[in-house]
């Protein structure tokens, strides 16, 4: 029920990582005030652009309203016998592994839960993967390596506390604009504190830092390599730390041999004087914390770059106390809690293991399931592919936009045509992926439905309820609980709301076993439907009386001798360019707008300030190839080509052009700039590498 006016209601917001708590408040001519939750631990009142405009989101305009078969309005009981039809046919001809669902950080932690269960313990197949893929995987995959589990040790108020940050392949201030707030003020009052940001292009975030590494592309690695073995040379390891709590760092200093300061530089393209103020900096400062975001996961060497960094803090013991850490920070508002309930392919719920066969067991056990999944399933990538040969003969997409978000979108798109049977369950009513879907479902969006979200600093807040749903639009939850009731699961599926699935979710994380408690929430495992209702924000672990804000300053990691390990990444940089396609094109997101722009594109205000798809390049290739400011560019790959306006400016590296990965043939013809980017992923994390291109562009001349 839409509340009544004047009922301010406390949520989060449904963009990026920060996980922002927001109060929104009905107001009697049928707008909505939003304000900053001054309370929430995660902004204390603060909202950035995208926040602020959300009421200007809200509305009926452009939202399914009703399930649709063959593009026909039909009745929710029709479509859901459909699903379910189709879906059992499928596996009872081609086995379960011939159906998937593509999911997505946007799901609230209790459609994850449900999406996940269904798949793996009923339907018997891990094929369930979500965009969050192209978001983290690599630091899922690099936590695991050396921790042993999916933990991120620090929380925001390191940035704040420490004597150096360092910002790599991050541009916080857009992409994480409040916690770029909560530095910049924190850099204010302490003059003292440094910033680095490390990256190939000037961004926003720059002008903040007190040193830009303008580093080449996918040299991270390398530099942070070069750094352990400079940390070790120079004296500034805690070989105490190391001793009693880590396992492998002569193998890794090993794999580092060589990399001097003269090499380093050479490697990634930086002046070698550079290269030395930063070490020296990083040796100094025990105060230090290390964020990175997707310059460092989006790649085909991510995972390496990851333990890369976390070796650095490992090697200084710089973990898990107050102002230090390695921060993976999350791209979507859910991201974490998709990885809390095992959304990604090769996990479990609670952060157990699926390749483990007594966490198979505990779980097959908890769900009374008749059939678990017993080897991972397809990842991203290799799911869409495997759509494209006719291995899935059967795909439930839910809350994201695949054909203009994966890398060789063209190719996406082909294999959804050619699909025998596509649901799609999203808010929006035009979306390049809709035009595929066999049936349509219509979701509840932000603001009409309730449940839990996980921020980057594993705080658990609600999302709640102020509006009456449009049309016919339900939960997501409910619909694949509808489902998997219709393929004959009704007991395991019969939930009354979201926070029966949460209580179910928390007793299954409460359950006994041995090296996987690093996810516990089990406090919350009777919850009461009031209780969830009423629950604050809060950090996991959560055990009883007891407050665990960080990891591993004493160890304690989730491996099996609970020492932390070092990786011993092999140093090298990918280049990518060849004569025929000499540029390397760079893709990300822009401060207004969020991914394909199904929310953001309805607010003229976060419109306005970038109103259609740029390239931004440098003075030096624009006046080489002749392209004057604002004039429209092709580019080009082997994969696909898209027209963008030129921006020119010498933030842009030589030898590179930035295209943000927003706009959609929905919004502009040839403007879906993942159709240049080819399917090629990370070998560990299977995250797609979207922001080291090999591509060419010229001036366009219209035929
Ligand atoms: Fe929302 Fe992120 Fe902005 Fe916070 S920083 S208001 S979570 S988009």
């Amino acid at each position: 029920m839409r509340h009544e006016a004047g009922t301010a209601t406390k949520t989060t917001c449904p963009y990026c990582g920060v996980g922002c708590g927001i109060i929104a408040t009905p107001r009697p001519n049928g707008s909505v005030s939003i304000e900053g939750d001054p309370e929430h631990p995660a902004n204390f009142g603060r909202l950035c652009s995208k926040g602020s405009a959300l009421a200007e989101t809200l509305g009926t305009d452009e939202r399914l309203l009703y399930p649709q078969i063959g593009g026909r309005r039909a009745a929710w009981d029709e479509a859901l016998d459909l699903v379910a039809d189709r879906f059992s046919a499928a596996i009872a001809e081609h086995g379960p592994d011939s159906v998937a669902f593509y999911v997505s950080g946007q799901l609230l932690t209790e459609d994850y839960y449900v999406a996940n269960k269904l798949m793996k313990g009923f339907i018997g197949s891990a094929n369930i993967d979500t965009n969050s893929r192209l978001c983290m995987a690599s630091s899922v995959a690099g936590h695991r390596r050396a921790f042993g589990s999916d933990t991120v040790p620090g929380i925001y108020e390191d940035l704040e506390l420490a004597d150096l940050v360092v910002l790599v392949g991050s541009n916080l201030a857009w992409c994480h604009p409040v916690l770029y707030q909560r530095l910049a003020a924190a850099k204010e009052k302490r003059p003292e504190m440094k910033v680095v940001l490390i990256d190939p292009r000037r961004t926003m975030t720059a002008d903040l830092a007190d040193l830009h590494l303008a580093i080449a592309p996918d040299g991270d690695g390398v530099l942070f390599a070069g750094l352990l073995l400079y940390l070790a040379n120079s004296d500034a390891i805690a070989n105490g730390y190391i001793e009693q709590h880590t396992n492998g760092f002569k193998q890794a200093l090993d794999a580092a041999r060589g990399l001097d300061i003269a090499r380093v530089a050479q490697e990634t393209g930086l002046p070698a004087q550079q290269v030395e103020a930063f070490y020296r900096l990083f040796a100094a400062r025990e105060r230090t914390v290390t964020v990175y975001s997707q310059g460092v996961n989006q790649s085909a060497l991510g995972t390496d770059k990851v333990n890369a960094i976390i070796n650095c803090h490992l090697a200084t013991g710089r973990i898990g106390r107050p102002g230090m850490g390695p921060f993976s920070v999350t791209g979507q508002p859910n991201a974490m809690g998709g990885r809390e309930v095992g959304g990604l392919a090769n996990m479990l719920a609670a952060h157990m293991d699926l390749e483990n066969a007594a966490h198979r067991a505990l779980v097959q056990r908890f769900w009374r399931s008749p059939r678990m999944a017993d080897r991972p399933g397809l990842k991203a990538v290799e799911m869409f592919k495997a759509v494209a040969d006719g291995r899935i003969r059967a795909l439930w997409i839910m809350a994201t936009n695949p054909v203009d978000s994966l890398p060789d979108a063209d190719a996406v798109a082909a294999a959804l045509r050619d699909c025998p049977f596509v649901v799609v369950s999203d808010i929006a009513s035009a979306t390049d992926t809709l035009r595929h879907a066999h049936v349509t479902l219509p979701s509840a969006g932000w603001g009409e439905k309730d449940g839990t979200v996980t921020n980057s600093e594993r705080r658990i807040s609600r999302q709640r309820a102020f509006l009456q749903p449009p049309g016919e639009a339900r939960p997501d939850w409910w619909q694949i609980a509808q489902v998997a009731q219709r393929m004959g699961f009704a007991d395991a599926f019969s939930y009354a709301g979201p926070a029966d699935i949460f209580r179910e979710h928390a007793a299954l994380s409460a359950c006994e076993n041995e090296g996987t408690r690093d996810f516990d929430i089990g406090l919350h495992a009777g919850i009461e439907a009031a209780d969830y209702a009423m629950m604050r924000p809060f950090q996991w672990p959560a055990r009883e009386g007891e407050e665990v804000s960080r990891l591993f300053a004493a160890g304690g990691f989730y491996t099996p001798d609970r020492r932390a390990r070092f990786v011993a990444v092999s140093p090298r940089r990918r280049q990518v360019c060849d004569t025929r396609y000499p540029m390397v094109l760079n893709t990300g997101r822009v401060r207004d707008h969020w991914h394909t722009m199904t929310r953001t594109g309805k607010s003229a205000r976060l419109s306005a300030h970038l109103a259609e798809p740029y390239g931004e390049l440098h003075p030096a290739d624009a006046q080489r190839l002749g392209v004057g400011e604002a004039e429209i560019v092709h580019v080009e790959s082997p994969h696909g080509a898209v027209l963008v306006r030129a921006l020119v400016s010498p933030r842009q590296q030589q030898g590179s052009i930035f295209v943000p990965m927003h706009w959609t043939d929905q919004f502009c013809a040839r403007g879906r700039v993942d159709a240049l980017v080819p399917a090629l992923t990370d070998p560990v994390s299977g995250q797609p590498a979207l922001k080291n291109v090999a591509v060419r562009f010229s001036r366009f001349a219209a035929a």
